[in-house]
């Protein structure tokens, strides 16, 4: 293998320059030329693609966002687009493609290969944090910490004015941002996509709280499981407490990546350069048990990652 394609798809995340940083590095010191591929597939479609250098990926690291831009692509979705995306694959001599995004463009990538046989490895990059098989995908962690930032300075509102505090998080599908940062921020309710809820319920526990003196309470809602606007006026009709509702919206996405990020994306990054070297395809890198691994494409789109149900338990119990 001489040269190898890079490219972000999908949403972006924090921590995405640093795997794009590692990809370009580490196929450097092995002898590989890298061609970075901007906006996802559009660019892969439409030829907007550079051959990147030590220099490219130079004062990134600690930046928020992708370098190379990224993009949803309707057109990659057709076969005509990704005949299109395949003659800049001949045209720039692009023997394997490393993709960072989520499992969408994990799903363009196998087609993609199914159909022309380029060699694909995805890496893991969204705050969702929702990919079967990786404990850990890039961004989730800046995002958890931006939830809790915002929650510890709504906290200071909510105790001052005694009042009840609706936060509404990212997670279309999955309650990962929603379970962690609810933990970390001390929220008294967490309301996730994977698991039923009862407003009755979280009003009673509300109006103990209030029955013993806590002065403020804090309600976690992932945007897939309610609407945090609905949630703040259920509450309100319920108890009659004077509740605010919040919806951090893509405050959540951006800003410096965490050192977590930065260092998990560079494992991760490099690890999709070994892969694609060792001569694998339809790979996906990720990290379980604190080792970074590789494993099936296949495995990502069978499963559905499970929400750990011991900070659940955690969380409903330190709550009380
Ligand atoms: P996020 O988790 O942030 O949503 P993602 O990678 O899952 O990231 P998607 O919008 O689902 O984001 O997918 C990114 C792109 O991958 C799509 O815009 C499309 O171009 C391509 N893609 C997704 N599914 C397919 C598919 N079945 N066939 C071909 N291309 C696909």
């Amino acid at each position: 293998m001489q040269r190898i394609g890079v490219m972000t798809s999908g949403g972006d995340s924090p921590g995405m320059n640093a795997a794009v940083r590692a990809v370009v590095r580490k196929a450097i010191f092995h002898g590989i030329e890298v061609i970075g591929i901007n906006r996802g597939y559009n660019g892969f479609i439409e030829g907007d693609m550079w051959p990147m250098n030590l220099g490219s990926v130079a004062d990134i690291i600690h930046r928020g966002g992708t370098v190379l831009h990224t993009a949803r692509s309707e057109e990659f979705t057709t076969p005509e687009g990704r005949a299109k995306a395949y003659s800049n694959v001949e045209r720039f001599g692009i023997q394997g493609l490393v993709v960072i995004g989520g499992d969408g463009s994990f799903k363009g990538a196998k087609v993609f290969h199914d159909e022309y046989g380029l060699p694909v490895v995805g890496v893991p990059g969204t705050i969702d944090n929702d990919i079967a098989g990786t404990d850990y995908s890039i961004g989730f962690d800046t995002a958890v910490n931006n939830v809790v930032d915002a929650i510890n300075k709504i906290r200071d509102t909510a105790t001052s004015h005694e009042r009840t505090f609706v936060v509404e998080v990212m997670g279309r599908h999955a309650g990962f941002i929603a379970l962690k940062a609810g933990l970390a921020g001390g929220a008294e309710s967490i309301i996730i996509p994977e698991k039923p809820f009862d407003i009755k319920e979280i009003c009673n526990k509300l109006l103990r709280g209030v029955k013993r003196g806590k002065l403020h309470s804090i309600i976690i809602v992932a945007e897939g499981a309610a609407s945090g606007l609905d949630v703040g006026k259920d509450i309100n009709e319920i108890t009659g407490f004077d509740t605010k509702v919040t919806i951090l919206g893509h405050l959540q996405r951006g800003g410096i990546p965490t050192a977590t990020d930065r260092v998990n994306a560079s494992l991760l990054g490099s690890k999709a350069v070994e892969v694609l070297l060792e001569g694998h395809t339809n790979k996906v890198v990720g990290n379980r048990n604190s080792k970074t691994i590789f494993y099936d494409l296949e495995e990502v789109f069978d499963n559905k990652k499970e929400l750990n149900t011991e900070l659940m338990e955690l969380a409903n119990i330190l709550s009380i």
